[in-house]
């Protein structure tokens, strides 16, 4: 379909109607004081363009979105090194389980459960302090959207790092393995603020943008690298939902806890989309159940 604002706008009266939103995050605090009546969706086209409709102009806070960004940066440094680190096959388990760590020596599954997330921080920060890594990673956040305006949530950060014990439970678990290059707590405090990076739907589509590639697309992500990522994106980007979501979109994306979806049409656009409501596997219930629409009223589905 080509009147691709026509679809936005039907995806927008859509989710207006929803009375189901799913359910906050409550275990960061701050998540949880977050209105669910929300809904956003942005469209970032090769030509310039940005396409919206709802709540896309509201900041909120992109959590493992964060991931996709360190991800490329870890690459980047590390190469093919990188996968000495960290595997690439779906978990099929929750985004924060120890349980695989245990069976598999300390090394996570993928760069997105958090355990590989944490992982990757790890490789991405090489020995640098941490103020060092989250400016870098800032600047290519804000250079892939086009937008310096984008920040970190310190009271987000902070939330994080006072309920943090679980992800801290991971990050020992791999350091007993040796896994670890860094200091644990100068890792989380990283892995802290990378989540609590805080964007709206409409420069998440244009950073996403830079993950689909285009037709006039700023090369920020070499074409091998988005090959990879949009891979990993669409196997392990939804932790043990991504196969439904693959089923339902077909599109490589990655959600957070925030209720934000990054998603990359290959070639075509970046989108991204935010509701706060969360479903059971902890990715935006209204998100998905819009980018479902979007994929059928488009056809964009890479799977045809
Ligand atoms: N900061 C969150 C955590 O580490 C990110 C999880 C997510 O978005 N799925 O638990």
């Amino acid at each position: 379909m080509s009147d691709l604002q026509g679809v936005l706008d039907r995806i927008g009266l859509t989710m207006a109607e929803r009375t189901d939103r799913g359910r906050v995050a409550s275990y960061i605090p701050p998540l949880a004081r977050v209105d669910p009546m929300q809904f956003g969706m942005a469209v970032a086209l090769p030509d310039g363009r940005t396409l919206t409709t709802g709540n896309a102009a509201t900041g909120f806070s992109i959590q493992s979105i964060s991931k996709v960004f360190t991800l490329s940066l870890a690459l980047g440094r590390l190469g093919e090194g990188f996968w000495s680190h960290v595997g690439r096959e779906p978990s099929g388990q929750a985004f924060n389980s120890i349980l695989q760590l245990e069976h598999e020596a300390g090394l996570p599954r993928n760069p997105f459960i958090n355990a590989g997330a944490i992982a990757t921080t790890d490789a991405a920060m090489a020995n640098h302090e941490p103020k060092v890594f989250l400016a870098e990673l800032l600047s290519f956040v804000r250079a892939a959207a086009e937008d310096e305006d984008i920040h970190i949530d310190q009271a987000v950060a902070d939330s994080e790092k006072a309920t943090g014990d679980l992800n801290r439970a991971l990050a020992f678990f791999m350091a007993s393995h040796d896994r670890l290059s860094n200091p644990v707590e100068k890792v989380l405090g990283t892995y802290f603020h990378q989540c609590a990076i805080h964007m709206n739907c409409r420069q998440l589509a244009r950073a996403a943008l830079a993950f689909a590639g285009g037709p006039g697309v700023p090369n920020l992500v070499s074409e091998a690298r988005r090959k990879r990522i949009n891979s990993l994106m669409m196997l392990c980007g939804h932790y043990d939902a991504s196969g439904d979501f693959a089923f339902r979109v077909g599109l490589p994306g990655k959600s957070g806890v925030g209720g934000g979806i990054l998603v990359a049409a290959p070639g075509r656009a970046g989108i991204a989309v935010w509701s706060p409501g969360l479903n059971a596997q902890g990715n935006s219930k209204l998100g998905t159940e819009a980018l479902d629409m979007f994929a059928t009223l488009t056809g964009w589905s890479v799977f045809g």
